[in-house]
């Protein structure tokens, strides 16, 4: 199945293109009409199986039809566990998004707060973040969440094992009702599963 049949948007197919990408990995086939019906999800997949484009691929797509936003309001917040996740993927946000004008930023601990700040303030589309450095930037009013359309949690399993439980919570509670969301984790464990009713209504459950 090419991913023209998924339902994605030209500018998506040509930059999937331009990576090599030829058909869809299991978990994109499965997740991105999920995703682009506005359902939330709870997906059991492991880094490796293309869950980035699983995710980043429909976001793109719902925000680059929802218009341009140009305000100090986050669209979408990627939660990652570590520096290098994050890295990773908002760089293949940022490759998928070639094609379209929408922006996004890594986060993370260690790193220069200021020039995030001032980033933050030029207008962000597509936040990833890890939850500290996430926590520090609200607590500092860097950013906002009155535009947030998607919250996703990726591997899921591994930040509650890193001892982020509470700083999800607080950053949850901060965010509109009314929003998407996805919850990605290699293993879907009975923790997790509690996480994903904390943040997710009705959601779709995939596995592969
Ligand atoms: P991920 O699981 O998101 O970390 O992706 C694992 C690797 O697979 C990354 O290097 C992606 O660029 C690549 N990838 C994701 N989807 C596809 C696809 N449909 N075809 C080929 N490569 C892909």
């Amino acid at each position: 199945m090419p991913f023209s049949k998924l339902g994605l948007i030209d500018p998506l197919l040509k930059a999937i293109s331009e990576l090599g990408y030829k058909t869809p990995t299991e978990i994109q086939k499965k997740a991105i009409p999920v995703i682009l019906s506005g359902k939330d999800l709870i997906a059991g997949a492991q880094t490796g199986t293309g869950k980035t484009a699983a995710f980043g691929l429909p976001i793109l797509q719902t925000l680059s039809s929802l218009g341009e936003v140009r305000g100090r309001s986050i669209r979408a917040l990627v939660l990652a566990p570590t520096r290098e996740l994050v890295i990773q993927v908002e760089a293949n946000i940022q490759a998928y998004a070639k094609y379209l004008k929408i922006s996004s930023l890594a986060v993370y601990g260690g790193s220069d707060l200021e020039a995030q700040k001032q980033a933050l303030a030029n207008g962000i589309d597509i936040l990833v973040a890890t939850p500290g450095r996430l926590l520090d930037l609200a607590y500092q009013r860097a950013l906002f969440f009155d535009d947030l359309e998607f919250l996703v949690l990726d591997e899921a399993d591994r930040m509650l094992d890193m001892g982020f439980i509470d700083d999800l919570h607080k950053i949850i509670e901060r965010l509109p009702e009314h929003r998407q969301s996805l919850l990605f984790s290699a293993t879907l464990t009975d923790d997790v599963r509690f996480l994903a009713k904390v943040v997710n209504h009705d959601a779709i459950e995939i596995s592969l």
